[in-house]
């Protein structure tokens, strides 16, 4: 019986396993050396915050494995023998594949500061950095987070969390300021200004960590020469594809494992899925490397579907996103870039109290509508996938706003606001549709 062997038990890995598990019969290995199963990456700040245990992110229970006849394996893979098809484990005898998978994931970025292996100076990626923080961070009066990211700011609620005050560095002149308009970053910074002991530090960068007698870290100091004392570093400057393993392979990589658009790479019966996959070509405007649970989730759907027998290409269809910041809910539809970019016009909605923003991006010759950053609402993915495939306007969009309302009791108090500003805004005079005509339309 064909041997599927699956290095990585992340969402990718653990998706393609159970899809492959639903499709076929073929004998599936799974090879990991971080967990024993399967767990949440994207829990692991709860667990810290007291929210749940470690065993509370495990989605299966452990007899869920042998019920499907996926074999678990809790080690590394220290090398791959291509040409044998063979895996050479730290402990366990070697491993011979048929199909393999690589799901190996990503790594916190470093940049080679001076001081950057001083005890007290981590990244949070891994159940063991989890471990790490939670060691590193007792009896910590000031702590310094490096890098403005989705895991920086979860590091700083971490944090925050138990009293301990953060001085956040980014180095550009805003919050996430290579992904968020200037307009939203201003609400999460604002956002971050209610947590008084957290100082958001823009443009500002690491230069060198220095460390105690005990090589225990007691200071920073930044390109600008100011020293912050700290006994705590985070290091949140994103992530790498986690391949060191696998160069000096016949394995083509170059930051990631280089990968056709059905998964498959430069070797015959292996592909690489999630973090660590990087698409030789990209697919319109999305990144060749995608670091987000979701495409990795679609990814393990997709690489399954073809080993399976069904040939099949990743598409994940319109980008999507989201995220939460402190309190304020993120979602994100569509293209909105940092800078709009020529082509393209925008409207932006604020509430004038509220932590409540609508970002709004559509061409500026044919008025199609590109994407969408929200704040503080829940909108409807569906129907935003279906404005971006039918091509919408902008003025539809305005139009029907009511349709992508995810909860009307609460939303419905700002659409006639926010069509109202648009209106004035850009001269027109756009009509809600009412909420019965969208209605039977749903219904
Ligand atoms: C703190 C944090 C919060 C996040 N929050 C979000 C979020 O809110 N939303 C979102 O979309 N994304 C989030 N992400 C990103 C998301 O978690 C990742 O994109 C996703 O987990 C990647 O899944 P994966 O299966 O590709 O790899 P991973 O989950 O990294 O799994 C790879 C596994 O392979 C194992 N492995 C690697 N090399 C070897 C080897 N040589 N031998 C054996 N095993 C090996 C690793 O130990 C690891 O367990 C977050 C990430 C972090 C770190």
């Amino acid at each position: 019986m064909k041997h599927i062997v699956i290095v990585g038990n992340g969402i990718a890995g653990i998706t393609a396993a159970r899809h492959i598990r639903k499709k076929s019969d073929y004998k599936i290995t799974v090879v990991s050396a971080e967990s024993e199963y399967f767990f949440s990456r994207t829990a692991l700040m709860y667990v810290y915050m007291g929210h749940m245990r470690f065993e509370d992110t495990q989605p299966y229970e452990p007899y869920f494995w042998k019920k499907n006849r996926i074999e678990l394996i809790h080690d590394c893979v220290t090398t791959i023998d291509f040409d044998a098809k063979t895996l050479k484990l730290e402990q366990q005898s070697d491993l011979h594949y048929d199909d393999l998978i690589l799901a190996v994931g990503s790594k916190p970025n470093t940049f080679g500061w001076p001081g950057q292996d001083l005890k007290g100076v981590q990244g949070l990626y891994s159940k063991q950095d989890l471990e790490a923080m939670e060691a590193n961070s007792k009896g910590v009066t000031q702590a310094v987070i490096v890098g403005g990211g989705l895991i920086g700011v979860e590091m700083a609620e971490m944090l925050l969390s138990r009293d301990i005050p953060v001085k956040f560095l980014v180095r550009e002149d805003r919050f996430w300021g290579g992904i968020l308009p200037r307009a939203d970053a201003d609400l999460i910074e604002g956002q971050m200004a209610q947590h008084h002991a957290l100082d958001l530090c823009k443009e500002t960068e690491l230069e060198a960590i220095q460390g105690d007698d005990n090589g225990r870290v007691k200071s920073i100091t930044t390109k600008s020469g100011e020293t912050i004392p700290c006994q705590f570093v985070g290091l949140t400057v994103g992530v790498t594809p986690n391949v060191d393993f696998l160069r000096g392979t016949t394995l083509e990589i170059d930051r990631g494992i280089l990968v056709n658009p059905d998964l498959s790479t430069s070797i015959p019966n292996v592909y690489a899925i999630g973090d660590c996959a990087q698409f030789k070509r990209s697919n319109g405007m999305r990144r060749s490397i995608e670091q987000v649970w979701y495409t990795g989730r679609m990814m393990g759907e997709t690489v399954a579907e073809t080993i399976c027998g069904n040939p099949t290409n990743y598409s994940p269809g319109h980008w999507f996103n989201s995220a939460k910041f402190f309190d304020v809910e993120y979602q994100t539809y569509g293209w909105v870039w940092n800078e709009l970019k020529e082509d393209e016009e925008e409207f932006i909605w604020r509430h004038p109290q509220k932590e409540i923003l609508m970002h709004f991006v559509f061409d500026k010759d044919t008025l199609t509508f590109k994407g969408i950053n929200n704040f503080g609402i829940r909108l409807r993915h569906e129907v935003f996938d279906n404005w971006l495939n039918q091509s919408a306007t902008i003025d539809e969009v305005m139009t029907n706003l009511r349709r992508a309302n995810f909860d009307p009791e609460f939303f419905s108090t700002y659409e006639k606001e926010i069509v109202a500003a648009y209106n004035q805004q850009f001269n027109k005079h756009i009509q809600l549709a009412s909420k019965k005509w969208w209605r039977r339309i749903l219904a």
